[in-house]
């Protein structure tokens, strides 16, 4: 297997991953969890600790994440306060049911777009829909196009339905095809200058046979 076993490098608990993606700005894996590392120590992730927690505390713990920890800060505890009162202190139970739903209540959250309540309602157990990393949508988009598209959510969706088209509707199944898709975005198919002379899935990428 080219890239072997891979595993969440995110918190896959709807609440918890929210309060991840509020750790790190810029949002990546390093920086939310050098932040969610330090507010786990310092303070706690549950919405009771956030709440009670100084801002000037909040603030300083959220630091090791990056840019903003003030705001950032602010936004944790809005999702606290948001989590106690809307959904009784239980995010995962109140996505359950019809998932454009779900993901109009994930969207409410700051700087949540579709990718990432996609991801949310797959790794949180909640719908095995065809979630794609936000940061990897060209990849797909090169594998069926000669050129790039130019439309993000055109792209998302496309790749979103290729990807359902191809596998079962099944977590295990889906949850392995993002993990492998971000690993393959990160290493191989970089946004710029990709290393298709090395890619285990050039012979079938329309990119790569436009380039030779
Ligand atoms: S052949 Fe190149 S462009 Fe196509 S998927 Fe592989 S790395 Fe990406």
């Amino acid at each position: 297997m080219f890239y072997g076993q891979q595993e969440p490098s995110f918190p896959t608990e709807p609440y918890e991953f929210l309060v991840w993606w509020y750790c790190g700005y810029p949002a990546s894996d390093p920086a939310c969890s050098k932040g969610w590392a330090n507010l786990t120590r310092e303070i706690g992730i549950e919405p009771e600790k956030l709440l009670k927690a100084k801002a000037s505390k909040l603030s300083a713990a959220l630091k090791a994440g990056g840019m903003v920890p003030e705001l950032r800060a602010e936004r944790l505890r809005e999702v606290a306060m948001r989590v106690q009162d809307e959904f009784a202190g239980d995010l995962r139970a109140g996505l359950v049911g019809p998932i454009p739903q779900a993901r109009k209540k994930l969207k409410s959250f700051p700087s949540i777009a579709d990718p990432g309540a996609d991801r949310i309602l797959l790794f949180g157990g909640i719908s095995a829909i065809a979630a794609v990393p936000s940061n990897c949508v060209h990849v797909i988009d090169r594998i069926l196009h000669p050129r790039e598209s130019q439309n993000y959510s055109a792209a998302y969706r496309e790749a979103q339905r290729a990807l359902a088209a191809e596998l079962p509707e099944k977590f295990d199944a889906r949850t392995r095809a993002y993990l492998l898709l971000k690993k393959h975005g990160q290493e191989i198919c970089k946004r710029t200058k990709p290393k298709c002379e090395m890619c285990p899935v050039s012979s079938q990428c329309a990119f790569f046979a436009a380039a030779g």
